[in-house]
């Protein structure tokens, strides 16, 4: 009976959808379904429209409602890089499509091929997996006075959860032996500060991986200098995109790299590079980056053996010195061709294994399914204060705290004025340079219960003085403990 289920699983294809792109997307998808293919990968094919021609037809979210049914229809979804139109309104589809599907875990593999692509990081062999959904990422931006404008960094705890964990389950799944989380939580110790502390937590769940934490400046210095010493790198979605760049271009090349954006409920998987416009219809793009991407698509659909075997060609073929133009290079290649002849170079090589690379092993395969997340009981949350934000042109801020002390409330009091985050009432520095935009820091006097009509009687106050208030931040205790910032230099 099992073996009757596992053969008709066998039969029964996998439907995903493609997108053939633009630029060299169409050449490089055709070189990468042609090894699929031929190594024999069940899956079906649905192509879909996105990218240039749907943006200049006027969607300007580059792709039609019928596209977005098939993707969330099969769950997986095979893309080849898109041309976003120059000028306003055209959104990037791939952070749409990152955020509508809610693929919450980007992961990069980015690994040196030396001596048979010249990297000056022969052993790299690292992981990124990035946070994809928040962060500064989350898009909310708003000009707030002529000098000043703010984008808002939102890390929340699920989102922590699910990118820490899904690095540990990756980590157990491919065999990696450790995991760095990069953060900047000297500096954001609030956000930050909270992915790292999830990193802590769930890590403990994984002993058998190492874990360490490195602060993101020195971290990713090391990294671009001595790759090796990392295995698998956690991070925030900002820092991710920065480093898994770096990590790309220092191992060899952009265009050897794919990604998984992963998600609960769907999958899409692409090269990293763009859709290189010049090189577009000469037979000319190396399909590499996009065959990594479906690499990772077969081992997440459960077909860890047509991708080791795929990839195990694939390596061979770089070793026989079979390069296109972006990775030749006379004395180390050996013929240099165009994106066809080298799929049919891989194709030649299926099941033969590379000599000198590291051949791959994909013992196991198939999506990671994590734990859900379960949301913790609610702290005791109280309302110690508030932050005001004003638009004020002057220059003084004592100036300014004399004309803002006289908001204060029995329960709430003129604490300090900071301007973009430095204290500068009161006893501010003369030398420190001041914009247009002040905080007006309220808190708690005597230990006063505070309510929001305290903050609405502020306000009040501004509104009177014909002070511009540009928005509030109310400032809480969590089980006691403050949860906001102090100003620089309080
Ligand atoms: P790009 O990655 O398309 O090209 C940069 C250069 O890298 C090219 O000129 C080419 O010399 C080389 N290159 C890239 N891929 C190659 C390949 N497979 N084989 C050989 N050489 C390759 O970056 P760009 O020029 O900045 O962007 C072009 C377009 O791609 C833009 O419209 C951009 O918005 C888009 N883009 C799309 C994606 C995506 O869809 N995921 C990602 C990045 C950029």
């Amino acid at each position: 009976m099992i073996l009757l289920c596992k053969k008709k699983q066998q039969m029964t294809k996998t439907k995903i959808t493609v997108a053939n792109g633009d630029g060299i997307g169409p050449e490089i998808m055709e070189a990468t379904l042609d090894i699929l293919f031929a190594a024999g990968a069940n899956i079906e094919v649905e192509h879909i429209e996105v990218g240039e021609k749907v943006y200049l037809s006027g969607n300007t979210s580059g792709i039609a409602a019928s596209s977005w049914d098939s993707i969330r229809q099969n769950k997986v979804f095979l893309k080849a890089p898109i041309t976003t139109p120059q000028g306003g309104g055209y959104k990037s589809l791939n952070v749409t499509t990152r955020k509508m599907l809610g693929l919450y875990a980007n992961v990069r593999p980015c690994h040196s091929y030396f001596p048979f692509v010249s990297s000056k990081h022969p052993k790299m062999d690292l992981v990124i997996i990035r946070e994809n959904e928040e962060d500064l990422y989350a898009g909310i931006e708003h000009q707030q006075t002529d000098e000043v404008i703010q984008c808002l960094k939102l890390v929340s705890r699920p989102g922590c959860e699910k990118i820490i964990r899904y690095a540990f389950e990756y980590a157990r799944q491919y065999n990696r032996k450790k995991i760095t989380c990069f953060t900047k939580d000297n500096i954001m110790k609030q956000t930050d500060g909270l992915f790292h502390s999830v990193f802590d937590e769930i890590g403990a769940e994984y002993p058998e991986i190492e874990k360490e934490h490195w602060i993101i400046d020195i971290g990713s210095a090391k990294m671009a200098d001595t790759p090796e010493v990392f295995d698998v790198i956690v991070t925030l979605n900002l820092y991710g995109d920065v480093i898994s760049d770096i990590a790309a271009q220092i191992a060899g090349s952009v265009g050897l790299a794919g990604s998984a954006n992963i998600g609960e409920h769907a999958a899409m998987f692409e090269a990293i590079h763009g859709s290189a416009p010049r090189r577009a219809g000469q037979n000319m793009a190396n399909p590499s980056g996009l065959l990594q991407g479906a690499i990772l698509m077969l081992n997440h659909i459960g077909q860890p053996e047509v991708a080791e075997k795929i990839q195990n060609a694939w390596l061979k073929t770089l070793e026989d010195g079979i390069h296109t133009y972006d990775i030749y290079k006379e004395g180390h290649s050996q013929q240099k061709v165009g994106t066809k002849e080298f799929a049919q170079a891989v194709i030649e090589r299926l099941g033969q294994l590379p000599q000198q690379l590291a051949p791959v092993s994909y013992a196991t395969g198939a999506a990671i399914q994590l734990k859900p997340y379960v949301r913790k009981p609610a702290r005791t949350k109280e309302l110690v204060g508030t932050d005001v934000f004003l638009h004020w042109p002057g220059l003084n801020p004592d100036e300014l705290g004399q004309i803002v002390s006289q908001f204060s409330t029995e329960s709430l009091a003129l604490s300090m004025i900071s301007n973009r985050g430095i204290k500068v009432w009161p006893a501010g520095f003369a030398e420190t340079f001041c914009t247009d935009h002040w905080r007006c820091r309220f808190t708690a006097t005597n230990q006063q219960k505070v309510s929001s009509k305290d903050i609405i009687a502020i306000l009040e106050k501004a509104v009177e003085h014909q002070l511009d208030v540009i928005k509030t931040e109310n400032l809480y205790t969590f089980d006691g403990k403050a949860a906001y910032s102090l100003g620089q230099g309080q």
